[in-house]
């Protein structure tokens, strides 16, 4: 534990995760913006211009820029978390979930995993930069509120270039018990809406059945074929059935069936195409809404930066990574291909397993060596 009278940038990471954890950032409604602005009073005074893009009520996008002390060499290294969690579950907690309880080596709380470690990892990293006297290339944190419910901080962000800025490499701290990942799927969720008309349910000759018709489409999307390669790590394409809505009594014909598809794409195929293999397989009748829209994200092993980097990291956290991907889906979606793609790393101190648990927890060891991996990777870019 920290005396209350430590200097609040000499934190370490552990203790800024516990201070993350103390705020309540569930989201919805996620008001992230009082965590943030603690994270701002850490910055601020170490050197980072503070920018923030506001998102309604209690809810903010921080950006923090610590700019390069020469010309800069290399468009900025970004550091990327988001602040807000999920909800905390049906299931009865045996810890609590807002206290930061440390025990055994594990830090305890909602974001432990997903993501407050990661964001304190990637903070703790900006604060020992800002120290290094010869700095070639801007540092930039991206912080964002809104992740869970669809990437909605970030989407806003893309949304103003002046704001977004330049990235020549970038780093989402999602995750990943410090494995250094290449990158994740991309997610497409839509939902099918299939139109009829109602009628008592004792003259259905009537009406129309959109049951029928949605019974149509699942019937083409079992069968759908994307026509794209396997992904050589991420593997191919994927498409699940996850909700069929339909009909609200026995006795009357429905007039709307709604299925929930959510598929999984890889850069062998584009959303957009995705989406429009599954217009040309259900019919032109079919409305279709997309509910979510984030593009895989992936860089090669042997990108040059993804090489030193991964290298890097894994000597200083023992921790190493064959050719693979996450499972989940990140605010690198939107952030790397507003950013012209640069090279993206997913690594994170939070265990994957964990991340939206119950009792959901955080090595405070692998915090630790993540914050130093980062720190060691940012100098290795600065200089
Ligand atoms: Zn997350």
């Amino acid at each position: 534990m920290t005396n209350a009278d430590t200097p609040l940038t000499t934190l370490d990471a552990v203790e800024i995760t516990r201070r993350l954890i103390r705020f309540d950032t569930i989201n919805p409604p996620g008001n992230e913006r009082p965590a943030l602005e603690w994270l701002a009073g850490l910055l601020a005074p170490a050197g980072f211009e503070i920018v923030w893009q506001e998102m309604g009520e209690g809810r903010a996008n921080l950006l923090a820029t610590l700019s390069a002390t020469r010309a800069p060499a290399r468009a900025p290294l970004v550091l990327s978390g988001h602040v807000d969690t999920v909800p905390l579950g049906n299931a009865p907690w045996t810890v609590p979930t807002h206290e930061g309880l440390e025990r055994d080596g594990r830090l305890y709380g909602r974001g432990a995993s997903d993501m407050k470690s990661g964001v304190a990892a990637c903070v703790r990293a900006a604060l020992d930069l800002a120290a290094e006297p010869d700095r070639a290339a801007d540092l930039r944190l991206i912080l964002s509120a809104g992740e869970e419910t669809g990437c909605e901080g970030v989407l806003a962000l893309a949304g103003d270039k002046a704001l977004l800025g330049t990235a020549g490499a970038l780093i989402v701290a999602e995750p990943t018990d410090n494995r250094p990942l290449l990158g994740h799927k991309g997610a497409l969720w839509l939902h099918l809406n299939h139109r009829g008309v109602t009628a008592h349910g004792s003259m259905p000759e009537k009406g129309r059945n959109a049951i029928f018709g949605a019974c149509a489409s699942v019937a083409a999307l079992r069968d759908l074929d994307f026509d794209a390669p396997a992904h050589p790590v991420m593997g191919p394409v994927t498409l699940n059935l996850g909700t069929l809505r339909a009909g609200l009594n026995i006795n009357s014909v429905p007039d709307l069936a709604t299925l929930g598809v959510d598929i999984r794409t890889t850069p062998e195929l584009s959303n957009a195409r995705a989406r429009d293999l599954v217009t040309a397989a259900v019919g032109a009748e079919v409305e279709i809404e997309t509910l979510t829209d984030m593009a895989a994200v992936f860089t090669p092993a042997n990108d040059p930066w993804m090489a030193e980097t991964r290298t890097l990291a894994a000597s200083i956290t023992g921790v190493s990574a064959g050719d693979e991907t996450a499972h989940y889906f990140t605010d690198a979606s939107v952030l790397t291909a507003a950013f012209g793609h640069p090279p993206t790393l997913i690594m994170g101190p939070g265990p994957m397993a964990l991340a939206h648990q119950t009792d959901e927890y955080c090595e405070t060891a692998l915090i630790t060596a993540c914050a130093r991996a980062f720190a060691e990777i940012g100098r290795r870019y600065l200089s």
